[in-house]
């Protein structure tokens, strides 16, 4: 990763999958820039950040354009171009989490799908112009199984991933002939915040260690080694692919 410049969205705190995935990067050689959002995070961000070499740290609500055009545009100021992208932000309300799904709100299922799936396309266009100066680049986000089957307590989140699975593979179309690659990971369950508004979210860590091929869940360091590949020159033909990470859950049945 070194020569490389990247930015990363959805940092809350140290138990962040973008956190381990930006300190991984870090680690490997590149140059970052790390969001938050809201004032109420800036200061822990601040400090974690304090660990990477040169940071540029920025305020970033994904549903914002004026905010989005922004950061671009102190990326650009900072790094000339831009190598990669990991986004790692996503939200739905806590009614939308807790209610039977069918009870799902039109503004809750409007803003899952904005924070969660939406912004993707936003960052992804912003991040254009400044990845062409480089030659090409790599944009990464991170989705959850609940896209594909029923965790009953996931809801409009898996909607919401649903469709940012779906955005990855028509980004990944529109982008390639660019050498714009743009991928996921698929993330076994975390102890996260965001993960901490999924009721029961223990149980469902408790059938992974039950059920998946290797008997455990999975950590932040071993999402963000997966994630360092895909960013990297070593995935440089691996485009439009939800990459599993999840200790092989996704091939279970009966
Ligand atoms: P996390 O630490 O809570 O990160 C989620 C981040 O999204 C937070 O920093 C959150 O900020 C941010 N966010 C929410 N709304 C935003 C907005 N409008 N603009 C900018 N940022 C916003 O949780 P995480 O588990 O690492 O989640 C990262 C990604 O991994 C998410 O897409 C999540 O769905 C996905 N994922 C997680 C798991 C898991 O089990 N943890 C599994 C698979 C996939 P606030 O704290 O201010 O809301």
């Amino acid at each position: 990763m070194r020569d490389k410049c990247g930015l990363v969205v959805g940092v809350a705190n140290k138990r962040s999958i973008s956190w381990a995935i930006a300190h991984a990067a870090s680690a490997a050689g590149a140059r970052l820039a790390i969001t938050y959002q809201g004032e109420r995070l800036e200061e822990n961000v601040r400090e974690l950040c304090g660990s990477l070499a040169d940071p540029l740290v920025l305020p970033l609500d994904v549903t914002d354009a004026a905010q989005i055009t922004r950061v671009f545009e102190e990326v650009d100021r900072s790094f000339g171009g831009l190598d990669f992208v990991v986004h790692g932000a996503a939200f739905a309300t806590r009614d939308d989490l807790i209610n039977p799904f069918v009870q799902t709100s039109r503004d809750g299922f409007k803003l899952a799908m904005d924070v969660s799936a939406y912004s993707l396309i936003a960052l992804s266009r912003a991040a254009l112009p400044l990845m062409e100066k480089k030659g090409g680049g790599s944009i990464l986000t991170l989705t959850y199984l609940g896209s594909a089957r029923v965790f009953e307590t996931y809801r409009v989140m898996g909607v919401a991933k649903a469709a940012l699975e779906a955005t990855v593979r028509y980004l990944a179309a529109d982008l390639g002939p660019k050498n714009i690659r743009v991928n996921a990971i698929s993330a076994g369950p975390i102890k996260t915040v965001a993960a901490a508004g999924i009721p029961g979210f223990s149980s469902v860590l408790q059938i992974y260690r039950d059920r998946a091929p290797l008997r455990r869940t999975v950590d932040t360091s071993e999402v963000a080694d997966a994630a360092v590949f895909l960013l990297s020159d070593a995935a440089r033909a691996v485009t439009a692919e939800v990459l599993m990470v999840d200790g092989g859950f996704h091939a279970t049945g009966m």
